[in-house]
């Protein structure tokens, strides 16, 4: 993945032109993964689950994450996920095998996406609980399902109000913090779109500067919430 392949020297497309912004760990580039619990006082929704032991060694912390926020997994009734990459799915189960979940009542998935969730065959227990889930959708008084496209075919954000405020959880909008608030046009390798989604990403960040709402993202580092400003030529990101 992106990490192991910016670290090659060698690398044709990016080489020793690595971007100045770029914010590297130890020559590598860090991927914060998020998951988002939603609270409306009687009901959690989660969005999106990380990646269990389907992935990379550090990450999978997500019960750990809702131990910590004190939110018990028996208070999950709805998980709804941005699209099916494996790091916002596989936090379905449980590394030990057991489900992440246990009183999981409704499991939302990305229309289009139904078909590329149900090939995940670690999953299989889940492949025919899954529901679709369309733009416009709302899943409770006040989160209401948005298309985001270019990520993946069916990507798709969260817009969740209350009072005068409003959260975006745009999924993977932006994957590199440090680069792409400054120059929203550099593209990620595995954007299924690369088009539809530099585009995306200019409109949904001149939406959230310009009515100063609150956004929270997969990939952002943490808190991964925060507000968006805009800039001379650009945006900049203010965590909250
Ligand atoms: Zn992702």
């Amino acid at each position: 993945m992106p990490i192991e392949r910016l670290r090659q020297p060698g690398n044709r497309r990016f080489g020793n032109e690595l971007p100045a912004q770029l914010q590297l760990v130890d020559g590598a580039l860090r991927l914060s993964v998020n998951a988002f619990a939603i609270d409306d006082g009687h009901e959690i929704t989660l969005i999106d689950t990380g990646s269990s032991n389907a992935w990379h060694p550090t990450m999978g912390f997500l019960p750990q994450a809702l131990m910590e926020a004190r939110i018990a997994v028996d208070r999950i009734r709805t998980v709804a996920f941005t699209h099916t990459h494996l790091d916002h799915i596989q936090g379905l189960i449980l590394p030990d095998g057991r489900d992440g979940f246990p009183q999981l009542g409704r499991l939302l998935v990305p229309r289009l996406e139904l078909d590329m969730f149900r090939s995940e065959a670690r999953l299989s227990r889940f492949h025919d609980r899954a529901q679709p889930l369309d733009p416009g959708q709302h899943l409770g008084a006040n989160i209401e399902a948005i298309a985001i496209p270019g990520h993946e075919i069916g990507h798709t954000g969260f817009r969740v109000t209350r009072g005068g405020e409003t959260l975006l959880v745009w999924g993977d909008l932006v994957h590199v913090p440090s680069l792409q608030f400054d120059r929203p046009e550099v593209a990620w390798e595995y954007d299924a779109d690369q088009g539809q989604a530099r585009a995306t990403r200019l409109q949904i960040l001149a939406l959230a500067a310009d009515n100063a709402y609150c956004v929270a993202g997969a990939h952002l580092d943490s808190p991964g919430i925060g507000r968006i400003f805009r800039t001379e030529t650009a945006f900049r990101f203010e965590p909250l």
